[in-house]
């Protein structure tokens, strides 16, 4: 008798149990056996996903059914078995890239290879451009204002005297995120700054998975008070350019797109061939030598 079948948010992943969130507060479920059956178990329910559960009169709960997801955050995990698709977070609204505006100089060629991830996986990026104390306006803008114009929102903070922290915390609330970047650009300091203790609790998290070689991998998502969630995935600084065909990487640099149709070949790879528009669109300052620096190296370095 008096079980009550709700849905809910799955906010942690523990070796066999899940936590979701719900109406009827945090409930600690299972999965139910028959969920298990003919797939890699532990990828049946991944961070993120809205399930159906069952609460008991004691307060547990079984996890019975995982509702459709929209957009996930997916990588090839290696395994025994070779590698299969892991999702690392499911119904997702944005992938938060952090990078400092200096110490340490932003490192833009990890910034687009995210971008191409984000357009690859359809999620939308936003760019934080943090430690703006440390240089003037002037400077941030010369390195990143570039983005903007191809269609990718930045914001500008400081974490150290509280420079666009309401505008940060406006484009977090209500929505779940990804955050992602190089250590010491200051993601603690910002999470920290919007809520006291959530960034030392993330970063808690994210170091006791990368030393976890023998435990279990614990994923978590952390509630923001405005709303939403805050997810950080160190398996995010690992994600390969897996399953994108070197053509498609055209597609997802939004200002070479629109020039492939202008190019002399149709096959062209737009590095030495002669009439390649992208190549021109460089030489005449309409698109960006760093942008186009990146696209080559992705394209034929493999990095
Ligand atoms: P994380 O590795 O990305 O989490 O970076 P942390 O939040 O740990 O910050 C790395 C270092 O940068 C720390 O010494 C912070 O005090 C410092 N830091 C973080 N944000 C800012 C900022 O906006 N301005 C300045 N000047 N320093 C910052
Ligand atoms: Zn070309």
């Amino acid at each position: 008798m008096s079980e009550i079948s709700c849905t809910g948010l799955v906010t942690c992943l523990r070796s066999g149990f899940f936590d979701v969130e719900t109406e009827q507060g945090k409930i600690s479920c299972r999965m139910r056996g028959r969920l298990k059956r003919g797939i890699i178990k532990r990828d049946i329910i991944a961070l993120g996903d809205r399930v159906q559960i069952l609460i008991f009169a004691d307060g547990s709960g079984v996890i019975e059914e995982v509702l459709p997801r929209d957009h996930t955050l997916v990588r090839m995990a290696p395994t025994p078995h070779g590698e299969v698709k892991q999702v690392l977070l499911a119904n997702l609204d944005q992938v938060v890239l952090v990078f400092a505006c200096a110490h340490p100089e932003p490192h833009l060629r990890m910034l687009d290879r995210f971008l191409v991830i984000s357009e690859k996986q359809g999620i939308p990026p936003l760019i934080i451009a943090n430690k703006l104390d440390l240089v003037t306006l002037k400077q941030a803008m010369d390195i990143f204002s570039i983005y903007p114009d191809i269609g990718y929102p930045v914001i500008y903070t400081s974490a150290e005297n509280g420079k666009g922290l309401k505008e940060l915390s406006k484009m977090l609330a209500g929505k779940v995120s990804a955050l992602a970047g190089p250590s010491g650009v200051g993601k603690t300091s910002l999470l920290n700054s919007l809520q006291p203790e959530l960034g030392l609790q993330v970063k808690e998290i994210s170091e006791w998975n990368q030393r976890g070689v023998h435990t279990t991998v614990v994923r978590r998502m952390f509630p923001l008070d405005g709303g939403g969630y805050v997810a950080d995935l160190p398996g995010l600084r690992s994600l390969a350019l897996w399953d994108v065909e070197m053509e498609e990487i055209d597609g997802y640099f939004p200002e070479i797109r629109p020039l492939v149709s202008e190019c002399q070949f149709n096959n062209c790879s737009h590095n030495e061939e002669p009439g390649c528009a992208v190549r021109k669109a460089v030489e005449d300052g309409k698109m960006n030598p760093e942008r186009y620096e990146s696209y080559l190296r992705m394209r034929f370095m493999d990095d």
